[in-house]
């Protein structure tokens, strides 16, 4: 139930642990109020959190303010710890455009009493992941242009150029703390222009040329 899809056999693949960068891009650290931190911020989601293209996000009855956030998705291909960052490339499966959905209300509630953001970032269809490119189609996973529109308006528009930390050294990092393994999800982090949705709003994410990923907003029903 919880696959991924895989171009161009459209082979599913069961999604593993989704780990997730914060503040991996220095404008989005700046609109929310932070600083760039000296060691990555990393938090999970589970693997019933995800939701595929043409599917709905439902906002849960304990939140007020779900926002979106457009990231370039990591799919690792195989089993792998201790990656030095000169093997790293290797373990990757594939990419794809994600949505980390975020009960921001939550989160900021949870930042102030210093609490895990466990509810905010991992709920039920918090996920979004469009199908998954082969990584041989990806001359450089650090030169993608990606854009998310609401309701056709684009409200958030970056680079993958612009990310802190590269995908070598958030692999090397995170397989330093945790196994990696086939069909798990590397969240990378988000551009600036984050913002909210409400229920009825369609969100059309892309990374430009390669992917695209459409889903609509509900309440959790
Ligand atoms: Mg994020």
């Amino acid at each position: 139930m919880h696959d991924l899809i895989l171009r161009p056999s459209h082979t599913t693949l069961a999604v593993g642990k989704m780990l997730c960068l914060g503040k991996n891009y220095e404008k989005h650290a700046r609109e929310m109020g932070g600083e760039v931190p000296a060691d990555p911020v990393v938090f999970m989601k589970p693997a019933t959190a995800l939701v595929r293209s043409g599917g709905v996000v439902q906002i849960p009855r304990v939140s007020r303010e779900m926002h979106h956030e457009v990231e370039l998705v990591v799919v690792i291909g195989r089993t792998a710890r201790d990656v030095a960052e000169s093997d790293a490339m290797d373990v990757v499966l594939g990419y794809g455009v994600g949505l980390d959905m975020t009960l921001r209300d939550l989160q900021a509630g949870a930042k102030k009493r210093g609490e895990p953001w466990t509810i905010a970032k991992g709920f039920d269809t918090s996920a979004p992941i469009s199908e998954i490119v082969p990584r041989d189609l990806v001359a450089d996973p650090h030169a993608l242009s990606m854009r998310l529109s609401v309701n056709g308006e684009v409200r958030q528009h970056g680079s993958t150029a612009d990310m802190i930390l590269g995908i070598p050294r958030i692999i090397s990092y995170l397989s330093s703390v945790f196994t990696l393994e086939r069909g798990d999800c590397i969240f990378t982090g988000t551009p600036e222009g984050v913002g909210q949705v409400i229920a009825g709003d369609r969100l059309f994410a892309e990374i430009e040329g390669l992917v695209t990923l459409e889903v609509t907003i509900a309440e959790r029903n």
